[in-house]
C-alpha cells in the first residue's frame, strides 16, 4: 500500500465540498425532482436512456442520484477507472454486467471457478440468457470462441483464496473484456484495472462498507461500458439507496487502515494454523512464495482446512461469529460447502478446491492473540 492511498481514500468524491460550504457529502433521499420545461427534459431523458449523465436535475430516482454519483465517482479514483457504476447489491452489479456484455447479441461467458457462489449459480443456471464454459486459468484462450462476450475471474478466489495471475489472463482475453471479481482483494491491495482486466466489479456489502451494516455493488470500468451498465440498470431499476452510498463512501476513508491490519492478523494467524497439528492445510495467499505480484499483501482473508469435522469447529467459536459475508470490523467464519458455495455442483466443487473439511475465516480487527486464543479453543 502506498502512502496516498490513504490520502485518496479519504478526499476522493468529496472535491466540490469546499465550495458547496459542507463538510459531509449531502444525502439526496428525492425520488422525484421539478422539470419545469418538458421540451429541454424529454432531450435529457433520452441521454439518461442512452446511460450518459447531463447536467441538471436528475429527473428521477432510477435514473441518476447525486449522492451514489458520489460515491461512484471515489471509487473510480481508488480503482483507477474512468468510470464506476454502483447497483444495490453485489449480485445486481454482476447480472447488469452479464446483461450489459450479452447485450450486443453474444451470449458465451468464459469463467474460471471457484468464483462467489451466487456468480456459480447464475452462470451455470443460465438463468440471464447466458451459456457458461468453465475452464482453468491455462485454458482460457482456448475456451473463447467468435461467439464469447465476457470472462469471468475472482482472485483470490473465494473461497480457496487461490490466485491468478489478471495480467496473463487479460493477455489471454485479447479482445474479449475480462471481468474480475476484486471483493477479496479489495482496492486497497489491487487494482484489476491497472492489470488490464476491463472491469472490476465489488460486492460493496463486503470490505468496502466494512461494518456489515449495508449492501451494495459496484463496477469500475471504462465510460463506454459504464453507459451500458447504466443503461441496464434504468432498464432493470437495481439502483444502490443513496444513504446506502453515503455508508459506503464513509467506508472507503478507513478501507486502506482496515485492510492493512486485517491483512496483518490474517497473515500471523496463518502462520500459526500452518504450524497446527489439528490443521490439515492453510490457503493463505501470503504463505505462498509463487504467487502474481498484483495483490500488495497477502489480503484479509484465510481458508484452511482441520482433520476433524469442520463444522464442529464453527460450532465451537465464540469471539468470531460463525456467518456468511466478510470484510466486516468483527472476524466472520462459515463453512463454504454448506452456505456460501452450497449452490455449487458437488463434483464442481470438490474439483476447484472447496472440500467439506474447508474452511474460510475472515480476519477483523480484534487483537491476534484473542483471535488465536478463541481458533485454539474450537479447534479441541
Ligand atoms: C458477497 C459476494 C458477492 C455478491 O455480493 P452481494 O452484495 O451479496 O450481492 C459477489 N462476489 C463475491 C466475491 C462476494 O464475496
Amino acid at each position: 500500500m502506498t502512502d496516498d492511498l490513504f490520502t485518496r481514500a479519504v478526499h476522493a468524491g468529496r472535491e466540490d465540498l469546499l465550495e458547496a460550504g459542507v463538510h459531509v457529502p449531502p444525502i439526496d433521499l428525492s425520488t422525484t425532482y421539478p422539470a419545469v420545461d418538458s421540451a429541454a427534459e424529454a432531450e435529457r431523458m433520452d441521454q439518461y436512456a442512452a446511460g450518459q449523465q447531463p447536467d441538471g436535475s436528475p429527473i428521477y430516482a432510477r435514473l441518476h442520484n447525486p449522492t451514489v454519483a458520489r460515491f461512484e465517482k471515489a471509487l473510480a479514483e481508488l480503482e483507477h477507472s474512468e468510470a464506476a457504476v454502483a447497483f444495490a447489491s453485489g449480485m445486481a452489479a454482476m447480472s447488469a454486467s452479464l446483461l450489459a456484455a450479452t447485450s450486443g447479441g453474444k451470449r458465451e461467458i468464459v469463467a474460471v471457478r471457484p468464483v462467489y457462489g451466487g456468480t456459480d449459480l447464475v452462470l451455470s443456471t443460465g438463468l440471464l440468457g447466458t451459456e457458461v464454459t468453465w475452464t482453468d486459468a491455462d485454458s482460457v484462450a482456448d475456451a473463447i470462441t467468435s461467439n464469447t462476450a465476457l470472462v469471468i475471474v475472482e482472485t483470490p478466489a473465494n473461497p480457496t483464496l487461490h490466485e491468478l495471475s489478471i495480467r496473463d489472463i487479460a493477455t489471454a482475453c485479447g479482445d474479449v473484456p475480462l471481468l474480475v471479481d476484486n471483493t477479496l482483494a479489495t482496492p486497497a491491495l489491487q487494482n484489476p484495472i491497472r492489470e488490464g482486466a476491463s472491469i472490476a466489479l465489488h460486492s460493496a456489502t463486503k470490505a468496502l462498507g466494512g461494518y456489515g451494516d449495508v449492501v451494495g455493488g459496484v463496477v469500475a470500468c471504462d465510460e463506454a461500458f459504464a453507459q451500458k451498465m447504466r443503461s441496464v440498470r434504468i432498464a432493470t431499476g437495481g439502483v444502490l439507496h443513496p444513504l446506502a452510498a453515503y455508508m459506503l463512501q464513509r467506508g472507503l476513508a478507513t478501507l486502506p487502515l482496515r485492510v492493512e491490519r486485517m491483512s496483518r492478523t490474517a497473515h500471523d494467524l496463518a502462520v500459526r494454523l500452518q504450524d497446527d497439528p489439528r490443521v490439515s492445510a492453510v490457503h493463505y495467499p501470503g504463505l505462498n512464495s509463487n504467487r502474481p505480484s498484483q495483490m500488495t499483501s497477502g489480503g484479509t482473508m484465510v481458508s484452511f482446512e482441520t482433520t476433524e469435522d469442520a463444522r464442529d469447529v464453527i460450532k465451537k467459536v465464540s469471539l468470531i461469529t460463525p456467518a456468511v459475508s466478510l470484510g466486516s470490523v468483527d472476524s466472520l467464519i462459515q463453512h463454504p460447502a454448506s452456505l456460501t458455495h452450497h449452490v455449487v455442483d458437488p463434483d464442481a466443487r470438490e474439483t476447484c478446491g472447496i472440500s467439506d473439511h474447508l474452511i474460510r475465516l475472515s480476519v477483523g480487527l480484534e487483537s491476534p492473540d484473542d483471535l488465536w486464543a478463541d481458533l485454539d479453543t474450537a479447534l479441541g
